[in-house]
């Protein structure tokens, strides 16, 4: 009998990669498809941090690093951290990973029992719910809107704790809504987490190079939350290395620890070349990396909001960070193309991906049920596209 887990029966498929693998399919059909569902830069990694890959390959980085990463890269990343973050770490509070997403799992792998709650401020990332759910742990969503430009506040969530409340994650600036909590909100926020010392703090600033206020405050060197923080980053996004597969850690040892034990049974170490590719990104000044991919994201988000915005129904803010809009399309649920009625984001990004070949992903796995995701790390040319294809297909529903 093929019998699976219980487990991974009630564990839902990544959104963000279910769209990409349907894109994929349909792409591989001949169809002219635009794919903005995926969250990824579609810049090339930078051509220094490609020279110290190569340079690891001719020096024989070819076997097992320590689990939580090589020592020389913990360092760089501790160094990083105080330069960038003002926060403080020792090597050995560092532990890397295969990605982000594997951090994310360590941590609630290692500090979540079942039943216990995590507050995830809506919109999240879709695969902080299904982590959490992996764990037994219990997501609680505290909700938001576009008209609060995607951010919850204090009150909202102190009245989501209970007694059960073990871990508060999330992301700033935001995948998917662009949102970024300013220093002054975080620190509102942090008076609330002040009283309740059990609850431990899951900050996700893998976007923190992609931020157009320029002003990215970590609530990890806010004092009183200090031993209960876990900052969570990565060279995915700013350093445009999803393919490298690093992500890494800086948390209280005793939780590091915990973090290197599940690995050290899973996967050991992530690969030691792009450990020390990580490293030489690392070491340099993120400002020069970073600006010339920020300012096009910067130029196509503007593009692209103006376009939606002339579109009739759509709602949009004005993201501060990352690369997504994260518009509110409610005013089309109900309405019909004369064949189909749409009932819910679901149904219109199914709607647009068949009838116009644009994928983009429903906020329903995000926690917002009433928005769409937009990835605009792609081309000027194909978002202006895009968004004309969108625009002729929401006309359409009446
Ligand atoms: N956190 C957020 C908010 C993300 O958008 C992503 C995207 N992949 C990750 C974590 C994981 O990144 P990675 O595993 O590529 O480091
Ligand atoms: N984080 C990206 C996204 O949100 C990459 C895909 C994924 O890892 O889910 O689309």
């Amino acid at each position: 009998m093929q019998k699976l887990s219980e487990r991974i029966n009630r564990l839902a498929e990544s959104a963000t990669l279910a769209m990409a693998r349907m894109s994929r399919e349909l792409k591989a059909e001949g169809k002219d498809v635009i794919a903005l569902s995926l969250g990824e830069p579609d810049f090339n990694t930078p051509e220094f941090i490609k020279d110290a890959a190569k340079e690891a390959i001719t020096n024989n980085y070819s076997h097992y690093t320590p689990v939580p990463g090589l020592d020389e890269l913990r360092n760089s990343i501790a160094k990083k951290f105080k330069r960038d973050n003002k926060l403080e770490f020792t090597k050995d509070e560092i532990v890397v990973s295969t990605g982000a997403k594997q951090s994310l799992a360590n941590i609630c792998l290692s500090l979540l029992d079942p039943g216990d709650e995590v507050l995830l401020p809506c919109p999240y990332w879709v695969s902080y719910a299904e982590i959490i759910k992996l764990a037994e742990g219990i997501p609680v969503e505290i909700s938001s809107s576009v008209t609060k430009n995607f951010k919850v506040s204090p009150k909202q969530i102190e009245n989501a704790i209970t007694d059960k409340t073990r871990m508060f994650m999330f992301s700033s600036p935001c995948n998917p809504s662009g949102s970024v909590y300013t220093e002054d909100e975080l620190r509102e926020i942090a008076e609330i987490f002040k009283k309740y010392p059990n609850i431990y703090i899951v900050s996700d600033e893998i976007y923190e190079h992609i931020n157009f206020t320029d002003k990215h405050f970590s609530i990890g060197t806010i004092d009183s939350l200090k031993d209960r923080v876990i900052t969570v980053n990565g060279v995915s996004k700013g350093f445009a290395m999803t393919g490298w597969r690093v992500g890494f850690i800086g948390a209280p040892l005793w939780i590091a620890k915990a973090c290197n034990k599940i690995q050290g049974q899973v996967t050991s170490a992530t690969c030691a070349i792009a450990q020390k590719a990580t490293e030489e990104a690392m070491n340099a000044d993120p400002k020069i990396v970073t600006n010339e991919m920020k300012s096009s994201f910067l130029k196509r988000r503007d593009l692209l909001l103006e376009k939606l915005n002339s579109i009739k129904g759509i709602k949009c803010n004005i993201p501060d960070g990352a690369f997504y809009i994260f518009p509110d399309v409610s005013y089309f649920f109900g309405k019909s193309d004369g064949d189909k009625v749409i009932k819910n984001a679901d149904d219109l990004c199914m709607y647009l991906l068949n009838s116009c070949y644009v994928a983009l992903v429903s906020g329903a796995p995000f926690g917002n049920p009433e928005c769409v995701r937009i990835s605009y790390a792609a081309s000027e040319n194909n978002l202006l596209e895009a968004a004309k294809r969108i625009q002729i297909q929401l006309e359409k529903l009446k």
